[in-house]
């Protein structure tokens, strides 16, 4: 299966208004041929729709990096799903292990999020991902497909075909400590395998399997060479155009 590669800059809290639309500017310089790869930016909800604006007729893809699951109402400091889709974001990254850890965001919470974004026409990139714990006590599988299997309970077919997942173990994140290119195919084929298992052969074929974890201009070739590493959800690295454009252009550089 010929999965089309993506990759998505998570700035996480970086950027005011005026650094965001400069970097990407300098993105838009140097974007891969937009037939070949699909490249997304997640910058704070600040700056959505001054990057939305500057992007606007590019290939250059829009994602938010969190969302509240109703519509509107009485919640202070949330954004919903409405709004996102209105500033114009395409993604939307749920369950980031940042929010698992800080914000206490649950798996029930993190399926519902999921749910609201497909309700409201958002395509989501689910994260799953293992502490460093739990890798050391071999819990790895046990914990990923917890994490799968909760942020897309209940979703029919076609709302798995709009999901994109994001293996990212916590030890990789942030820590300039990456995944092997082995450690990362195993748990995406796992991730692959219960796609197949809890919906068809077909549907897992299809949705696109990010790595993420100190992903770099160097590492990225290898893990791409991975059958199921499908693309890359990229935060350090994603905040200078120099890095986040070599990553993106990996097949070439
Ligand atoms: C992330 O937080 O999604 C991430 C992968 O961060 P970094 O690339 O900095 O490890």
């Amino acid at each position: 299966m010929n999965r089309k590669p993506f990759i998505a800059g998570n700035w996480k809290m970086h950027k005011t208004i005026a650094e965001a639309v400069s970097l990407v500017n300098a993105i838009l310089l140097n974007l891969p041929d937009p037939q070949e790869i699909d490249v997304a930016v997640a910058p704070p909800f600040t700056a959505l729709a001054a990057v939305a604006e500057a992007i606007k007729d590019t290939p250059l893809k829009l994602s938010a990096q969190n969302l509240f699951w109703e519509k509107e109402g009485a919640y202070t400091g949330e954004i919903s799903p409405l709004m996102l889709k209105d500033v114009g974001c395409e993604y939307v990254i749920i369950g980031h292990s940042e929010r698992r850890q800080y914000f206490g965001e649950t798996n029930e919470m993190i399926n519902k999020k999921v749910k609201a974004a497909l309700t409201f026409g958002l395509k989501p990139i689910l994260c799953v991902g293992e502490r460093l714990e739990e890798r050391e006590e071999g819990k790895t599988f046990e914990v990923v497909k917890r994490q799968l299997l909760g942020g897309l309970a209940g979703l029919a077919p076609e709302e798995v075909l709009k999901t994109t997942i994001a293996y990212e173990p916590v030890w990789a994140i942030g820590t300039g400590k990456t995944a092997s290119p082995t450690q990362a195919q195993e748990v995406h084929a796992f991730l692959r395998n219960l796609l197949t298992k809890n919906w068809s052969k077909e549907i897992a074929q299809k949705v696109r399997i990010l790595y993420g974890g100190s992903i770099k201009p160097e590492n990225i070739k290898v893990l791409m060479q991975e059958e199921d590493v499908d693309g890359g959800l990229v935060g350090g690295a994603s905040l200078k155009a120099e890095s986040f454009v070599r990553i993106c252009n990996f097949k070439g550089d």
